[in-house]
């Protein structure tokens, strides 16, 4: 009867000491702490990202198909 999926539990979440729920055996994606020892730095990870993401911009643009220009556009009714 299709039911042998039933017994599968949920995520087992715990908090962190941080306040954020977390994945238990995985380290905190919000300060990146992991038995309270720091193991991501959270903090290089966003300059990082922000970088990516300022690079991608840039050669999206280089190349004339921008993303804003796409949504800027009104739409018709
Ligand atoms: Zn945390």
């Amino acid at each position: 009867m299709r039911r042998s999926h039933h017994a599968i539990a949920g995520q087992r979440l715990a908090k962190c000491e941080c306040g954020a729920s977390r994945m238990s055996h995985r380290a905190c994606p919000e300060c990146g702490k992991y038995n309270g020892n720091v193991i991501i730095d959270i903090v290089a990870r966003a300059k990082r990202d922000a970088r990516r993401d300022k690079r991608k911009q840039t050669e999206l643009r280089a190349s004339g198909q921008t993303a804003e220009t796409k949504e800027k556009e009104p739409a018709k009714t």
